[in-house]
C-alpha cells in the first residue's frame, strides 16, 4: 500500500508503529503523484527535497506529526510557488512567508507538500478555469473534479494524497468535494485565519479541510483553526476537540430540510440519494423537520455582486507593476496595466474584475452593491430563524453529479446557478460540510454525491457529529 492511500489516522498508525517514516511517505506520496496524477492533474507542482528537509524535524508525537497536506495554490507557503493558477503568477511569484493556516499545519507537525490545481484565483465550479492546466474527476476524467478546490478534491480522491486544504467562498470546498467523493468542510467566516490566503471576495473567503474521512476533516480543522493577531476578522476564541464530537450520536438531534432546497432543478437520483442519507440520521434518532429559507431565490444573484465586487478590489494588485506578470510590449504606464492584466488574466477573471467594477461604479453603487448587501443580511436573518428550531439543515450540496468538461463552458450563467445550494452559507458566515452519501451511475460511470450540513456559527462539532453518522469510510 502507498502511503497516499492512507487516512491521517492510518499514516499516525504506521508512524507509531514504526512501519513507515514520513520520509518514506514522502517518497511514496511523490511516486504516486508521479505514476497517476498526469492524467487527473490535480497537482501544479510539488517540491520533494523541500518537504525531505521539513520532514527531518518534525516530532512525530504533535497530532500532525508527518502529515503531508496538499495544499490548494492560493494559500502561501514560504518558499514554495503560490501561482493561484494563474498565467498572472504562476513561475512569477514564491511565497516569502507562511500563511497563518501553514504556519498552523507546522505548528501541529504536519509538512506542506504540493500546490493543488484550481480555478484561477478561485472563481469558478469546475477547475476549467484553471490558467494552468486541466484537472479531471477521478471517478470519470470526461467529467470537472468540481472547483474552485478542484485539485485538492481529486488528489484525495485519487489517493495521490492522504488530505488537503481548501478555500470556500461560494461553495469551493463542499461542491468539489461532492463531486469527487471527499469530506469537505467550509468553517465559520472567522474560525480559521485567511491570513496569507491570495483574497478572491475577503468577507466570504475560508480555508479549511478536505480529506478521506469526517475524522481527518475534525483532526484537520482542529490544527488550523484559532486566533491570529494579523487578521482582525479571526475570532479569538478556544479551539474545541472536534474529534471529541464524532462518537456522540445523533438522538434527539434536529435536522432541518430547506423546503426551498428541494425544489425545481434538483436532479431526482441526487435528491434520492440524499434523502436516503438523511434516512441514516432519522433511523439514529434524530427528528427531521421541515424549515424555510425564503430569501434563496435572491442568493445567487446577491452573492454575485457581492464577490465581484469584492475581487475587483482584491485583485487590483495585479497591476504588472508590484507582482507577478509584466508585458514585454507595453511602452507607457497605462500600458503597462493593461497589457500586464489583459495578458495574465482568463477570461473569467475578467468577468469578475468589470461586473465588480461596475457594481461599486458611482450611479451603480445603490442600486447593486447596496442592495445585495441588505439582502445579505435577509438571508443570515433566515439562517437565524431555521436555527431557532433545528441544530444543522440538511441539504444537497450540488443539483447534479459532476458534469461533462466543456458542457457549461459557454454558458457562465448555468454555472452560476449550480451554485445555489452552498453560497448561502458564505452569505451568512456559517459552517457546513459535504459529506459522500453514494454514488449515481452514468455512462458506467460511478459518480459520488454529496450531503450537505450547515450549522450554526461555530456549529463545527454538531455537523461533524451528524457527518460522522452518515460518511461510510468514516
Ligand atoms: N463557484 C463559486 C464562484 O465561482 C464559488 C467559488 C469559491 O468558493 N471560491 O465564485
Amino acid at each position: 500500500m502507498n502511503a497516499a492511500d492512507f487516512t491521517i489516522t492510518q499514516l499516525k498508525q504506521a508512524y507509531q508503529s514504526g512501519d513507515l517514516t514520513p520520509a518514506d511517505a514522502l517518497k511514496s506520496i511523490a511516486e504516486a503523484i508521479d505514476s497517476k496524477d498526469g492524467d487527473i492533474g490535480g497537482y501544479l507542482s510539488y517540491d520533494l527535497d523541500l518537504a525531505l528537509a521539513d520532514a527531518e524535524e518534525v516530532d512525530l508525537s504533535l497530532p500532525l506529526g508527518g502529515v503531508p497536506i496538499a495544499i490548494k495554490d492560493l494559500i502561501n507557503a514560504e518558499g514554495q510557488p503560490c501561482g493561484c493558477a494563474s498565467k498572472m503568477l504562476t513561475g512569477k511569484y514564491k511565497a516569502p512567508y507562511d500563511a497563518t493556516v501553514v504556519r498552523k499545519l507546522r505548528r501541529a507537525g504536519a509538512i506542506p507538500f504540493g500546490r493543488t490545481n484550481m480555478d484561477e484565483f478561485a472563481m469558478g465550479s469546475s477547475n476549467e478555469n484553471s490558467g494552468i492546466k486541466i484537472c479531471r474527476n477521478p471517478y470519470d476524467p470526461e467529467r470537472i473534479p468540481g472547483g474552485s478546490s478542484g485539485g485538492s478534491a481529486a488528489v484525495v480522491a485519487s489517493n495521490t494524497a492522504v488530505a488537503a486544504l481548501g478555500t470556500d467562498t461560494g461553495g469551493s470546498i463542499r461542491q468539489p468535494a461532492s463531486h469527487c467523493g471527499v469530506v469537505g468542510l467550509k468553517p465559520t467566516y472567522g474560525r480559521v485565519s485567511r491570513y496569507g490566503l491570495v483574497a478572491f471576495a475577503s468577507s466570504l473567503d475560508q480555508a479549511g479541510p478536505m480529506t478521506k474521512t469526517v475524522e481527518d476533516a475534525a483532526l484537520l480543522l482542529g490544527a488550523i483553526s484559532g486566533s491570529c493577531e494579523r487578521d482582525s476578522t479571526c475570532l479569538d476564541l478556544e479551539v474545541p476537540d472536534y474529534t471529541a464530537a464524532l462518537d456522540k450520536g445523533v438522538a434527539g438531534l434536529k435536522v432541518g430540510l430547506p423546503k426551498e432546497y428541494f425544489a425545481e432543478g434538483l436532479d431526482p437520483e441526487v435528491k434520492a440519494l440524499v434523502e436516503a442519507g438523511i434516512k441514516q440520521l432519522t433511523d439514529q434518532g434524530a427528528e427531521v423537520v421541515e424549515v424555510s429559507l425564503p430569501n434563496t431565490e435572491h442568493a445567487v444573484a446577491t452573492y454575485y455582486v457581492i464577490a465581484t465586487a469584492e475581487a475587483s478590489a482584491n485583485l487590483a494588485r495585479f497591476d504588472g507593476v508590484r507582482y507577478g506578470h509584466r508585458s514585454n510590449s507595453a511602452d507607457d504606464l497605462l500600458s503597462v496595466y493593461e497589457k500586464s492584466r489583459d495578458e495574465g488574466l482568463g477570461s473569467e477573471v475578467k468577468r469578475r474584475i468589470i461586473l465588480g467594477t461596475y457594481v461599486l461604479s458611482s450611479g451603480y453603487y445603490d442600486a447593486y452593491y447596496l442592495r445585495a448587501q441588505k439582502v445579505r443580511t435577509l438571508i443570515r436573518d433566515d439562517f437565524n430563524h431555521a436555527f431557532k428550531e433545528v441544530d444543522v439543515i440538511a441539504s444537497p450540496v450540488s443539483p447534479t453529479p459532476a458534469f461533462k468538461i466543456a458542457e457549461k463552458l459557454s454558458d457562465p450563467l448555468s454555472m452560476y446557478l449550480a451554485d445555489i445550494y452552498t453560497i448561502s452559507a458564505n452569505l451568512a458566515g456559517i459552517c457546513g460540510v459535504s459529506v459522500p452519501c453514494g454514488a449515481i451511475t452514468e455512462d458506467g460511470k460511478d459518480l459520488p454525491v454529496g450531503l450537505q450540513l450547515l450549522g450554526k456559527p461555530l456549529g463545527e462539532e454538531t455537523i461533524l457529529q451528524a457527518a460522522s453518522t452518515i460518511s461510510d469510510r468514516a
